[in-house]
Parts: structure tokens; C-alpha cells; sequence
């Protein structure tokens, strides 16, 4: 099984990394080619304007939206949450988010960088199990969809959610000490693989 990370700008290095030290194959996308035959996207923080920008110079935009579309996992943290959002509130007027998870959120909506915080999250995968969360100028999630779940919510505002194969974090959950929520994702993308890929059965937990 192949895992891409948008390599375009921000935080993918800690992901790739983690996805490696899983002893899953890690590709960096940075353009349309590099989307063929992957199982998995993950969308990295960073700067979502940036990103946005980026997503249109490097002609991604369209095949990763068909990419989700299609049903292939994703997973969003942080600024890769406000792009995979439905709407964005407080973004610039030219930032388009992909509309691929059914939730609205609001840029910089726990405070600017001052207000970064960490914190313990109770997190709903395989029971309730608890890891570290990285908020760093991170989105609110103000709405979520129908059919939408939540997995972990801070002051009872949603915090990682689920819907289908595509998951979204608020914070950075490549530089806590878990690997819960790459985990998970990596369950959703082999479910979401071509047929021919054979099971993950050498991921442990941490
Ligand atoms: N505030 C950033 C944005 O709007 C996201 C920050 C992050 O990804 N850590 O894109």
C-alpha cells in the first residue's frame, strides 16, 4: 500500500516520517503524477492559503478532488483540515477549500500563534484511548455534516472527526507521541485500496 503526503509547503516531513517508521510506503506529492496509485492522501498543516494557491499552480486541485471523490481515504490535519472543509470562515476570498468532508470550520479559530496550546485528548478509535494533541493556530470546527462522526472534541467542540474514509484533525496528531490516528487512517485507506493490496498485519500498536 502506497500513502501519499501533499508535499506542496507546512508540516509533511513529521508525517511522512511517521508513516515510515509504520512500514507503510510514503510518497510526497507535489504533482498530478504522483497521485497514481495511491491508497491514501494525507493533507498536512501548514498555511491553507498557501496550499490553496499551491493546489491550483501545480494542477492538483482537480485529480485530488477526484481522487477523494472516488473514494480514496484522506486525512486532514490542521490547515489540511480547513482544506478538505466545506466552508471556511475567516480564509481569504480566493481560498477555495476541496468540499471532500462535510464540516465548516473557522481558520485560526482557537487564536493565533500565542494561543497555541497542548492537551490530552480522548480519542473514540478501538474504545476510548488518550493522546497527546498539538494545537497550533489551529481551525474551530463550527459545523459537521449529517452522518458525520466525532472521535475526540475539546470543550465539547469537535476536535477529529470521521466521515466515510476521510478523517479530520484540528490539531497535529504527526507531532504528539501517538500513532493512533495515522493508524486508523491507514485502516481506512486498506479498506479503501485496490483489491490486489495485501492486509496490514504488521501494524502494532503505540
Ligand atoms: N492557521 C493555519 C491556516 O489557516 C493552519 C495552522 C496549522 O496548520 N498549524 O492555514
Amino acid at each position: 500500500m502506497n500513502v501519499g503526503v501533499l508535499a506542496l509547503q507546512g508540516a509533511y516531513h513529521a508525517h511522512v516520517r511517521t508513516l515510515r517508521s509504520l512500514g507503510v510506503s510514503a510518497t510526497e506529492i507535489r504533482k498530478p503524477a504522483d497521485l497514481d496509485g495511491l491508497s491514501g492522501v494525507i493533507l498536512p498543516g501548514g498555511e491553507s492559503t498557501t496550499m490553496s494557491m499551491l493546489l491550483d499552480s501545480s494542477g492538483l486541485r482537480q485529480p485530488l478532488t477526484e481522487l477523494g471523490n472516488s473514494g480514496v481515504a484522506m486525512l486532514g490535519t490542521c490547515a489540511g483540515l480547513i482544506m478538505l472543509a466545506s466552508r471556511i470562515a475567516d480564509g481569504r476570498d480566493d481560498q477555495l477549500p476541496l468540499g471532500l468532508l462535510d464540516v465548516d470550520v473557522q481558520r485560526n479559530g482557537y487564536g493565533r500563534q500565542l494561543d497555541s496550546f497542548e492537551c490530552e485528548l480522548d480519542v473514540d478509535i478501538n474504545g476510548m484511548q488518550r493522546m497527546h494533541g498539538v494545537f497550533i493556530r489551529a481551525p474551530k470546527i463550527t459545523r459537521i455534516g449529517q452522518g458525520v462522526r466525532v472521535l475526540a472534541a475539546l470543550d465539547g467542540i469537535p476536535v477529529l472527526v470521521e466521515h466515510g474514509v476521510c478523517l479530520g484533525a484540528s490539531f497535529h496528531p504527526e507531532l504528539g507521541n501517538s500513532t493512533l490516528v495515522h493508524r486508523h487512517f491507514l485502516q481506512l485507506a486498506e479498506a479503501s485500496a485496490p483489491a490486489t493490496t495485501p492486509p496490514l498485519t504488521h501494524l502494532g500498536s503505540r
